[in-house]
C-alpha cells in the first residue's frame, strides 16, 4: 500500500448515542489519514432498517464537529462535504451481487423464514444448509418469475481456511467451514451490512479500516468477498477493547457503573472537548515520549499505528480530570 495516498473512513451504524468507543474510532481513523497527508471519509451505515434509531445520525455529525473531527469529502448530503449515507447508495449495491451470480460465486435463496427458523432448531448452531447452492437455473428463472421473495448470498468455500494479518493482532486464521453462505442482498432489496461495507471501502478507496476488536473473527468474511471480485485488501487496523477500573482497582467491561462513558453526559459534566479528546486518544495508544496533553493537531502529528496496543486499554473515570 506504499505510494497510495492515505485514505480512512468512520462508518458508524446510526443505532444509538456517540460512546468513548465510537469516539475513539472516529478519532483513530482521523488521526491515521492526518498523521500521513490523507483523507478522511465519514460514511453514514445505515441499510439495516430494523436497527436504525431516530436522530441517531444528527448525534454523529454533532459529536464530530464539536471533536473537530471534519470530514473530507462526500456527495450525498450537505453539499460537497456531507458525508456518503449508505441508504441513499441504495440502488448501486445490487449490481455487484448479480455479476457475483453470473460469475457462479453467489446464488438466489428463496428459503422461507420459517425454513430458516426450523434450521436453528435442528442443529442449534443455525447455520444455513446451503439449500438453494445449487438448484438448477429453471427453477431459479421460475422463482423470480413468480415473485417469490429472495436474497442473494456469496457461496462461502468448503474446505480450508481465511488467513489476513491485522496490523495491531497480527495473523488471524478462521476455518471456512465455519463460516455460512453470507446474505448480501436482503429481501426488502438492502444489502446487507458487511456487503455494503466492503463495496464502499472498495469504491472509496479506504486503505485502512479501523474498528474494534470484535470485527477480527468477521474480517475474514469480508475478506473473501474482495477475493470474489479481485480486488485488493485494505490494511486492517482492529483496535483494542476498552475495559472499566473497577473501585478495588481491578478492571470489568465497561458499562455505566464505571462512570459516564456517553460524550454528551461527559459534556454535560464539564469536561471540554479537548479534554476528552486527549483522554481517548490515549485510550489504546502511546505517545513516543513522556508528553501527556496534546491538542488534536499535535495528536495528528504524532500518530502511529505501531503505537496501538493490543492489550485492553482502562477507562479510568478519575483519571478524566483536564477540564
Ligand atoms: N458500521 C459499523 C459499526 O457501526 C462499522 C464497522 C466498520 O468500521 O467496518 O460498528
Ligand atoms: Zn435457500
Amino acid at each position: 500500500m506504499e505510494n497510495q495516498t492515505v485514505r480512512t473512513r468512520f462508518a458508524p451504524s446510526p443505532t444509538g448515542f456517540m460512546h468513548v468507543g465510537n469516539l475513539r474510532t472516529a478519532l483513530y481513523e482521523y488521526l491515521i489519514a492526518k498523521s500521513q497527508g490523507g483523507t478522511f471519509v465519514l460514511r453514514i451505515e445505515d441499510t439495516d432498517q430494523e436497527r436504525l434509531v431516530e436522530g441517531a445520525t444528527d448525534v454523529i455529525y454533532h459529536t464530530l464537529q464539536q471533536v473537530g473531527l471534519k470530514h473530507d469529502e462526500g456527495p450525498d448530503i450537505g453539499g460537497p462535504y456531507g458525508p456518503y449515507v449508505q441508504s441513499k447508495r441504495k440502488a448501486l449495491y445490487l449490481p455487484y451481487a448479480q455479476q457475483l451470480v453470473k460469475e457462479g460465486k453467489a446464488y438466489y435463496c428463496f428459503c422461507s423464514k420459517e425454513r430458516l427458523a426450523s434450521l436453528h432448531d435442528e442443529n442449534g448452531l443455525g447455520g444455513y444448509d446451503r439449500h438453494c447452492r445449487d438448484l438448477p437455473q429453471e427453477e431459479v428463472d421460475r422463482l423470480l418469475q413468480s415473485g417469490t421473495p429472495w436474497v442473494i448470498r456469496q457461496k462461502m468455500p468448503l474446505t480450508g481456511s481465511t488467513t489476513f494479518t491485522d496490523s495491531v493482532f497480527g495473523e488471524i486464521t478462521i476455518e471456512n467451514s465455519e463460516l455460512e453462505d453470507q446474505i448480501l442482498i436482503k429481501s426488502d432489496g438492502y444489502p446487507t451490512y458487511n456487503f455494503a461495507n466492503v463495496i464502499d471501502d472498495h469504491l472509496m478507496h479506504i486503505t485502512h479500516v479501523v474498528r474494534g476488536c470484535e470485527y477480527l473473527t468477521s474480517t475474514p468474511k469480508y475478506n473473501l468477498l474482495y477475493e470474489a471480485f479481485g480486488w485488493q485488501l485494505p490494511t486492517y487496523v482492529h483496535l483494542p477493547l476498552i475495559m472499566g477500573r473497577n473501585a478495588d482497582g481491578s478492571t470489568s467491561k465497561l458499562s455505566k457503573r464505571h462512570g459516564s462513558t456517553g460524550f454528551a453526559d461527559l459534556l454535560r459534566e464539564g469536561y471540554l472537548p479537548e479534554a476528552i479528546i486527549n483522554y481517548i486518544a490515549l485510550l489504546g495508544w502511546a505517545p513516543q515520549g513522556t508528553e501527556e496533553l496534546f491538542t488534536l493537531d499535535e495528536l495528528a502529528q504524532q500518530f502511529r499505528i505501531h503505537g496501538i496496543s493490543k492489550s485492553p486499554a482502562v477507562f479510568d473515570y478519575d483519571k478524566l480530570t483536564w477540564m
